[in-house]
């Protein structure tokens, strides 16, 4: 602890010559004593450097997200370009000190199915109980109701502990997406229709064609089309949950778009680098019907494996998003 703690400080050093005078405290010249007084400033809008918490509490992640800035000193003043690098230094130690916090945290992974169901669902449970992972069904009530076999299908998800079933509209919006959403009322039913047709749990829903984000503090809208559903949606005690990632396979074929390697390391990047919507929490969309096809099911196993293989990763459900540290 004491030497990573001299680590860190050490690299707060070299962020900047100012940094060195202050913190090595030597016989300061004039020129150092102003840009201490910057620094001060700094010291005291940054967020410490060390608090490593050990609970959900959130405070790492909003040290990520913290935008730093330095208040210009009036009485002896730098130049805007001296300002704007001693910005930058500190906003990328602290964004660093908070990466390095995150990595030491348990990351969580999710996987999603969108549209089921359909012919794929019966796989993906089947693969979902020998793999022994939580994974997350967005759901299309008109589905289930087009045949026996997909009643079946849904029933198989709906009783299994591994699967959660959430809300992914009774129409899918006829895949007229526009249209849809242009009438929020009809769209906030339709999701309601669904709620009660397939008896679902969770007040978890995912806009069709839509990569919508609202829950809790967060509201964030690839198309302005949708934001009124998924607001409505909100008020209602709704979560609105899109994705990370996106994996294609072409579903009769079971050629995939992104290899299994493609995937794997696409989830991995969103988790090191901390960029994916909630850092340490990776959330990927696949459709039902990618694995209807022998190929797709074992491609589907396959990123499993490597994913239980080669990372401590969690398999989590979307009712438990996000874990923030
Ligand atoms: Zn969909």
């Amino acid at each position: 602890m004491l030497k990573r703690t001299r680590d860190l400080i050490f690299l707060g050093c070299i962020t900047s010559v100012t940094v060195v005078f202050l913190n090595c405290n030597g016989g300061m010249n004039s020129k150092a004593k102003a840009a201490s007084t910057i620094q001060d400033t700094a010291r005291v809008d940054s967020i410490p450097l060390m608090p490593i918490a050990d609970t959900l509490d959130g405070s790492i992640t909003k040290r990520l997200r913290t935008k730093i800035s330095i208040e210009a000193d009036s009485l002896n003043p730098i130049s805007r370009d001296s300002l704007l690098k001693l910005t930058k230094a500190e906003q990328r130690r602290v964004r660093d000190s908070a990466r390095l916090a995150l990595d030491e945290k348990p990351k969580h992974v999710y996987f999603t199915f969108d549209d089921g169901p359909l012919l794929g669902s019966a796989a993906i449970d089947s693969i979902a109980t020998a793999k022994k992972i939580k994974i997350n069904a967005f759901l299309v009530g008109r589905h289930a109701n087009m045949s026996k076999g997909l009643k079946r299908d849904f029933e198989r998800y709906y009783n299994n502990p591994l699967v959660d079933c959430y809300n992914h509209s009774y129409t899918h919006a006829n895949n007229k997406f526009s249209a849809f959403y242009s009438n929020p009322v009809g769209a906030y039913d339709d999701f309601v229709k669904n709620e009660e047709d397939l008896t679902l749990k969770h007040k978890i829903a995912r806009l069709p064609g839509r990569n919508i984000w609202v829950y809790e503090d967060v509201r964030k809208l690839d198309l302005q089309s949708g934001a009124s559903t998924a607001d409505m949606l909100f008020t209602n005690g709704y979560k609105v949950y899109g994705w990370d990632v996106e994996w294609k396979i072409h579903g009769l074929t079971g050629k995939p778009l992104q290899s299994v390697n493609d995937i794997y390391k696409s989830i991995r990047r969103f988790m090191d680098n901390k960029n994916s919507m909630e850092p340490n929490n990776v959330v990927l969309l696949m459709h039902d019907d990618m694995f209807q096809n022998k190929k797709g099911q074992q491609l589907l196993s396959a990123l499993i494996d490597s994913i239980q293989v080669n990372t401590d990763y969690k398999f989590e459900f979307m009712r438990s998003y996000p874990f923030r540290y």
